[in-house]
């Protein structure tokens, strides 16, 4: 796909599960067990699906990474718990496109949760903790970096040190203070309510708009604004955030990447005679193989 100056592709940390019940809060398991069928132990398989962007800007080459999964330093308990596929699926599926962890000049994380910010750093030979694109400067939003540093009890089972803290060592994490243009065509937006620091990636050119909503909209069946997840700290707030946005992007054929989405990683959306919201996917056989990657 491209938007503007900006080639864009979506890339994979591989797939984990969750628990289906916390993933859609209210919805009765009988709404959503069609939609995403659960395991035996009631949870949905889920994707990471990152946007992987390369354009230039007056005369300089760009290699954007946005979020990075789960990452591949956790322990053998915790994958299990999670089913987190890999370890490598990142890097991989970068190198199918031809990125190797130090071509990547900036790294955007939408916030710092594990399922999103595990990937920024590795465990290198020496069994040292390293930022996983060396060359890269990472942005996070202030706000959440200071709630991820002082996690209140609800939310500290999301927030890892080892995720951030070598990225401030090696002096390349940088915070934002709210929306910023970050490059021509490529800006970020606060979309509270999932955390108060969720930013959301925008790439928009010529009238063309992608929007990588994150944790807002997880995945194309959360598509319906009410289907707020359990993990959600202002569910209000964040059925406001969703309104806004589907207000913005509704039949007018911008792209929405869901970036939870085991199958339908991008889609369009529009409304049917009812006013439900529906998702058409953009593409899906071919983001399908890009999202399941095995190796
Ligand atoms: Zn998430």
């Amino acid at each position: 796909m491209r938007i503007g100056g900006w080639d864009i592709q979506i890339v994979s940390g591989g797939t984990f599960r969750l628990d289906g019940g916390a993933m859609f809060g209210t919805v009765p398991k009988m709404v959503w067990n069609p939609l995403m069928p659960a395991d035996e132990e009631n949870r949905i398989l889920m994707g990471t699906n990152c946007l992987l962007l390369r354009g230039e800007t007056a005369g300089r080459s760009h290699v954007i990474l946005v979020d990075t999964g789960n990452g591949d330093k956790e322990s053998e308990a915790f994958r299990d718990r999670f089913q987190i596929q890999g370890p490598g699926i990142l890097d991989t599926s970068l190198a199918r496109h031809g990125v190797k962890p130090e071509d990547v000049t900036l790294l955007v994380l939408t916030h710092l949760h594990f399922d999103h910010a595990g990937g920024a750093t590795r465990i290198d030979e020496r069994g040292e903790l390293v930022p996983s694109f060396p060359k890269a400067r990472v942005v996070v939003q202030k706000r959440d970096l200071m709630d991820a540093k002082r996690p209140n009890l609800r939310v500290k089972a999301s927030y890892f040190p080892k995720n951030w803290e070598p990225l401030e060592a090696a002096g390349l994490l940088d915070t934002l203070d709210g929306p910023a243009e970050l490059l021509p065509g490529l800006s970020v937006r606060m979309v509270p309510g999932h955390i108060a620091g969720l930013q959301m990636v925008v790439v928009e050119s010529n009238g063309k708009k992608l929007f990588f909503p994150a944790d807002l909209i997880p995945t194309s069946r959360h598509i319906q604004p009410a289907w707020v997840m359990g993990y959600d700290l202002d569910v209000v707030t964040c059925v406001n955030e969703r309104l806004k946005l589907l207000e913005e992007v509704t039949g007018t054929g911008a792209v929405l990447v869901f970036e939870h989405d085991p199958d339908v990683p991008v889609g369009t959306v529009s409304q049917d005679a009812k006013g439900r919201y529906v998702v058409t996917p953009v593409i899906s056989q071919r983001f399908e193989e890009l999202v399941r990657v095995t190796i």
